[in-house]
C-alpha cells in the first residue's frame, strides 16, 4: 500500500515536471528563440528525467533534427492529433514491443508572436523513470516486513510456549478425558497458576461442574422417560386388545403385539408403514379415516375372513398436539358372541322343552275340567299323562340344574380311587328292568377289577346316562354292553350297543345341549337332550376323555378313558 502511494506521488511529480518543462519551452519558443537551440538545451536538461522531446508539425514532420526520430506508432500519432485539435493531450501509452508504459504529453505552440504556423511539442517519458527510487523503498519495506514477521513468529512461539501450549494441552485433555475426575484434577492443577491461564482453568472447572450437573440431570430425565416408555410399551404389549396409533398421514407410529395377533400383521410391517399396508380391510380403514375427518369416535364390528373371528374396532381421533392422528383399539369379541349365541340357543331350547309337557298337562286338565273327570277310566288316563309329563318336567329341570352346577364348577367332586365294578353293578341293577321290558340284553364284560381316579357319584351319572341312551336307541333283540378294560393309555369304560347308530356327520353335535339326532323320536323316548352334555362336562370335571364311534344301523360305542 505504501509503495502504491509512493508510485502515485511519483507519477504526479513526473507529470508536473514534464508539463512545467513543456510550458517553459513553449514560452521560449513564443518569445522567438531559435527552436533548435531551445529543444537541444531542454533535451540535455531533461535527460536526467529520461524525458525525450520533439517539435513537429501537425503532419509529423520533425522541425528540430538531431535527436532520436519520433516513434511512428499509432498511439503517438493519436496523441499528436488530439493535441492538434484541442491544444493539449496527455496519455499513458505503450510503444511497440516495449514492456513498459510511457507518459506521452503533446501541446500546440506558435513559435513567434503573431505566427500562423502551429507546431506540436511532444514529450515521451518512461513511467519507470518516476518509480526508480520507489523500488529501493519497496525492497526495504519487504525486508522490514519479513523481519517483523519473523520477530512476530518468534514472539508467538514464545507466547505459545508459555500460554497457548498449556492451553492446548488443557483443551486436548478436556476433549479426550472421558473420566470426569481426571478432567477435574487436570483443571485444578492448572488453576493453581497465578496467571490468566489459571483463571481460565478456574472458570472451566466451574463450568465443568455445572456441565456435569446438567448432564446428570438430563441423564436422570432421560432414564425416567425411557423407563416410562418401556413401562407403557410393556403394558400395551401385554394387552389382549390391539392398539395401533397413526399420524394424520395414516402412518403407523405405534403398534402393539395384540394388534399384530388380532389383525395378522407380519413382523415386516411396523412403525413408519402406512396403515393400509398393515390392514387390508376397507371398512377398517374407512372407519379410521372417518374418525379423523369427523373428529369423533367411530366403531365397527366385523368378522375376519380367514380366522372367522368377530372383531370390534373403536377409532379415537387425536385432534391436537405432536401426535395428532388417531388411535385404533381392536378387541376380539368372538367368545362373547359365541356365549350370546349359546345363551340364545339355551333359552330357546329350554322354552321348547318346557312347552311340550306343559301343553300336554294343560290339554289334560282342560279335558278333565270339561267333564272327563266324571268318566273314571278317562280321568285316570289323563291324570297318568299329567303325572308322566310332570315327571318329565321334573327330570328336565333336574338335568338343567345339574348341567348348570357342573358347568359353573359348583358341583363338589371328591376325586378318589373308585372301584368301577361296584358302580357298574349298580347301574346294571338300575336298568335291568327297562332292558328286560325292551327285550334288550344288558351285560358287563372285561376286567373284573378296574380302579380309576374319579368322583363315584359323577361316574355313576356318566354311566347311567350312556346306558340309558343305549337302551333308548336299541331295538328288541339287541345288546348293550359295559366293557371295562386296562389299556396302555390308561383304564377305559366302553358302553356299546347294537342300536340304530348315529350318522357320522352328526357325531360332533350330539354333545351339544338339546341336540337330538331324530328330534321327535328322541323326545318321544323321553330324552331331555341334555344327557350327553352332562356326560361331557362331568368327564371333563373328573379328568376323563369321552369319544364316540358309531355306524348307522349297526350301533354306537361311547368310550370314557382315564389317565393311567
Ligand atoms: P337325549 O336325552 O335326547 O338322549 P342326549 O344328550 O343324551 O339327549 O343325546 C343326544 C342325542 O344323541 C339323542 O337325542 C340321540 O339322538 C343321540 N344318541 C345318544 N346316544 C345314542 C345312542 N346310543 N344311539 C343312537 N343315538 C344316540
Amino acid at each position: 500500500m505504501v509503495t502504491r502511494r509512493l508510485e502515485a506521488g511519483a507519477d504526479a511529480r513526473q507529470q508536473s515536471t514534464v508539463e512545467n518543462a513543456l510550458e517553459s519551452i513553449c514560452e521560449e519558443l513564443i518569445a522567438g528563440k531559435d527552436a533548435q537551440t531551445v529543444i537541444t538545451a531542454w533535451r540535455s536538461v531533461l535527460t536526467t528525467d529520461s524525458v525525450q522531446l520533439w517539435l513537429v508539425t501537425p503532419d509529423l514532420t520533425a522541425v528540430v533534427s538531431g535527436g532520436p526520430p519520433l516513434p511512428a506508432e499509432f498511439t503517438i500519432r493519436s496523441v499528436i492529433r488530439s493535441a492538434a485539435s484541442s491544444d493539449y493531450s496527455l496519455r499513458q501509452i505503450r510503444l511497440g514491443d516495449q514492456k513498459e508504459d510511457f507518459l506521452a504529453v503533446a501541446r500546440t505552440v506558435k513559435p513567434k508572436p503573431q505566427s500562423e504556423r502551429v507546431l506540436i511539442l511532444v514529450s515521451l517519458t518512461p513511467k519507470s523513470a518516476a518509480h526508480q527510487g520507489i523500488a529501493l523503498v519497496k525492497s526495504a519495506a519487504t525486508r522490514s516486513a519479513v523481519f517483523t514477521w519473523m520477530i512476530g513468529i518468534l514472539c508467538m512461539a514464545f507466547v505459545a510456549a508459555g500460554i497457548v501450549g498449556p492451553l492446548q494441552t488443557m483443551s486436548i485433555n478436556l476433549h479426550q478425558s472421558i473420566d470426569r475426575n481426571r478432567r477435574e484434577d487436570m483443571l485444578l492443577t492448572i488453576s493453581d497458576r497465578h496467571d490468566e491461564l489459571g483463571e481460565v482453568a478456574n472458570s472451566l472447572h466451574d463450568l465443568e461442574e455445572e456441565r456435569q450437573d446438567q448432564i446428570s440431570r438430563l441423564q436422570n430425565t432421560e432414564r425416567m422417560a425411557r423407563s416410562s416408555a418401556d413401562l407403557l410399551t410393556t403394558v400395551l404389549d401385554s394387552m389382549v386388545e390391539g392398539v395401533i396409533a397413526i399420524d394424520l398421514d395414516q402412518r403407523i407410529v405405534f403398534l402393539n403385539t395384540g394388534a399384530r395377533n388380532l389383525l395378522g400383521i407380519s413382523e415386516a410391517i411396523g412403525v413408519g408403514h402406512r396403515l393400509y399396508e398393515a390392514v387390508r380391510v376397507p371398512a377398517f380403514l374407512e372407519t379410521i379415516s372417518e374418525a379423523i375427518s369427523l373428529r369423533q369416535n367411530q366403531s365397527l364390528e366385523y368378522r375376519t375372513s380367514r380366522e372367522k373371528a368377530d372383531l370390534v374396532l373403536v377409532a379415537i381421533p387425536i385432534l391436537r398436539g405432536p401426535h395428532a392422528g388417531a388411535v385404533a383399539v381392536v378387541r376380539d369379541i368372538s367368545e362373547m358372541r359365541r356365549l350370546e349365541a349359546m345363551r340364545r340357543d339355551f333359552v330357546s331350547g329350554v322354552s321348547h322343552e318346557l312347552k311340550t309337557p306343559l301343553t300336554v298337562i294343560q290339554a289334560c286338565t282342560d279335558t278333565l275340567l270339561g267333564g272327563a273327570l266324571d268318566d273314571r277310566s278317562a280321568a285316570e288316563r289323563f291324570l297318568r299323562q299329567i303325572d308322566e309329563q310332570s315327571e318329565r318336567l321334573l327330570q328336565l329341570i333336574l338335568s338343567m340344574l345339574q348341567l348348570a352346577r357342573v358347568e359353573s364348577g359348583q358341583q363338589v367332586l371328591h376325586i378318589e380311587e373308585v372301584e368301577v365294578r361296584a358302580i357298574v353293578d349298580d347301574v346294571l341293577r338300575g336298568f335291568q328292568t327297562v332292558a328286560a321290558s325292551k327285550s334288550v340284553s344288558l351285560l358287563q364284560t372285561g376286567a373284573p377289577e378296574l380302579i380309576v381316579r374319579a368322583d363315584a357319584q359323577a361316574l355313576q351319572t356318566i354311566l347311567s346316562n350312556l346306558v340309558d341312551n343305549a337302551l333308548k336307541h336299541t331295538n328288541a333283540g339287541g345288546t348293550v354292553v359295559i366293557e371295562l378294560s386296562e389299556q396302555t393309555t390308561g383304564p377305559a369304560i366302553v358302553v356299546r350297543d347294537t342300536g340304530i347308530g348315529i350318522p357320522e356327520e352328526l357325531l360332533g353335535r350330539i354333545f351339544e345341549r338339546f341336540y337330538r339326532v331324530e328330534k321327535d323320536r328322541s323326545r318321544e323316548r323321553g330324552g331331555s337332550g341334555l344327557g350327553l352334555a352332562i356326560v361331557k362336562h362331568l368327564c371333563h370335571a373328573i379328568g376323563a376323555e369321552i369319544s364316540v364311534k358309531s355306524e348307522v344301523g349297526l350301533g354306537s360305542e361311547f368310550r370314557v378313558e382315564f389317565r393311567p
